[in-house]
This record gives C-alpha cells, structure tokens and sequence, in this order.
C-alpha cells in the first residue's frame, strides 16, 4: 500500500482559469495508456483511475467507487485498486458525479465485477438505466446499468463508518451530484468533496432543449448552492486539468493533479458562473 509523502503542496507553474471552466466534460477521449499508478489522496480517499477522476474511498466493511470512467478504463482500475491491496470484489457501492460517458461508461462492467450497488440521483439515474445521455448536451450513450439506489438531494450513504451526502448540482447533467464527506489525517479532520458539475457543456443548447428543458433554471440554482456553501478543504475534481498550487499545510498527495484546495474551489466555481452567465447574454 502507498503511503502519501507528507506536507507537500503541488507546484504548478501555471493556472488558467479557463482550463477548470465551463467546459469540462465529455470532452476528450481516456485511454488506458493514460492511466497513473494508483495512490492515497488523503485518509480514506485513494486514486484509481486514469486521465479522469476515480476514487476508492475504503472502510472496514467494504469500500466506495465513485466513477468508473470509459469501458476503456476498466482493467486499469481493477488493477489498481489491487495494487493497493484492496480486493475489487469488495467494492460495495459505486457512485458518481454525473452522467456523461466519460465518469459512468464503465458502471455496468464494473457493477458486474464487483456485485457493487449502483447509487445515482435523479435524472442520472434514468440516464444510467436507459444507457443514455439525457443533459443538455446529449453525448454518446453507454450500456444500460441498473440502479440499485435512486437518492435525492441530502440523502446519504453509509459504509462502515464513512457518509457521504449527496448536493444535487443539475445543469452539466440533470442529476450531477457532488458527494461530501469528511476524512481523518494527521488527527485533524478535513472536509472534502467530489466534484459533480457546474454548468452545461460549451456548446449544448440552453434554449428549448428537449433533453433538459429546465437546464438554464437548474444551473442557476447549482451555481447560487455552490457560492452559499462553506468551501471544502479538498475539492477532488473528476479532470486532471492544471490547477493553482495548493495550501501547503493540505497534507494532500502531491501526485494529486485533480486536487483543488478551497481557494482553488471558490476560483473554479467563479470561473464557471462567469462563464454561464456570458453564455446566457449570447444565447
Ligand atoms: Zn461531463
């Protein structure tokens, strides 16, 4: 098992707020090749999986997946949670942070894998069962999961001693979620979240679209919900991007290149509403 290095932050040279803004999503294609070894963020919260975000959050009585990434994705993650020496069939639920190909392509082969329930919110949740994309930006599909757990906005789930709560932040899809938990390291507590979305993709229609016809009002409410939060301490994103440097005394990884501090939460969730609102000027 890996161990994390200690207090060291991430030295990252440049910072463009575009590059964390609106767009983030279905875009680009994840590769098995692009794959990272695995390794502990912080606490409980591993990293396993490749060019996007998937975290094993690990308990005495079973463990956590929040997203598989693409079907491509698979075997990488598999063996790296074993690398870890986790037992993959001990994967008790798996999660997400919205409905795109790119985080839940690869939810029916590793449900399967694993004998894991699958946990979604709300319109992610008829997304995964019908195997396809209902945001706003109507991406590829991806074979139909069961669900096994459909939770609202607040709802919880509880694993040997962990809990994580579900914020719904509909708008990047219709049932994004960004799950909360908090985590021990070095005896202090950390609060930490996994990102879900912010807005809808560049490009997806906001006007009359049948696929989320209330995707202008549902991102206006996740925006307002982000900015009233208190930040977490660690904002795990699903996208390895270049982020601003983050708080030294964080004792995150310093391989960690999709952790956000909570200033760097406060930027991107700026950047984002900046972004949404310019488009609702064009639109
Ligand atoms: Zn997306």
């Amino acid at each position: 098992m890996r161990l994390i290095c200690g207090l060291v932050g991430l030295s990252v040279a440049m910072f463009s707020m575009s590059a964390i803004g609106a767009a983030e999503g279905a875009e680009g294609i994840q590769v098995a090749s692009d794959g990272v070894e695995p390794f502990r963020v912080i606490g409980n919260i591993y990293y396993v999986g490749g060019q996007y975000g998937s975290y094993l959050i690990t308990t005495p009585e079973g463990h956590i997946l929040h997203d598989t990434g693409t079907v491509d994705m698979h075997e990488l993650i598999v063996s790296n949670v074993e690398k870890l020496g986790f037992n993959i069939r001990d994967i008790r639920l798996i999660i997400s942070s919205h409905a795109h190909w790119d985080h839940i392509e690869g939810h029916a082969a590793m449900r399967r894998a694993t004998g894991a329930q699958v946990v979604a919110l709300g319109g992610d949740a008829v997304a995964l069962q019908a195997g396809q994309d209902n945001s706003a930006l109507g991406a590829r599909g991806w074979e139909p999961v069961t669900v096994d757990r459909v939770v609202e906005d607040g709802d919880t789930v509880n694993l040997g001693g962990t809990t994580l709560r579900a914020l719904w932040t509909a708008g990047h899809t219709q049932g994004a979620t960004m799950w909360m938990t908090s985590v021990e390291e070095g005896g202090q507590t950390f609060d930490v979240a996994f990102r879900g979305g912010e807005v809808p993709n560049d490009g997806a229609p906001l006007v009359d679209n049948p696929r989320h016809p209330t995707v202008v009002e549902d991102t206006q409410r996740t925006l307002r919900r982000l900015k009233e939060l208190d930040p977490p301490d660690l904002f795990l994103h699903n996208h390895a991007r270049t982020y601003p440097a983050l708080n030294p005394d964080l004792p995150v990884n310093p391989n960690c290149a999709s952790c956000l501090d909570a200033e760097g939460w406060r930027a991107m969730v700026a950047s984002a509403e900046a972004s949404f609102q310019s488009r609702l000027v064009e639109r």
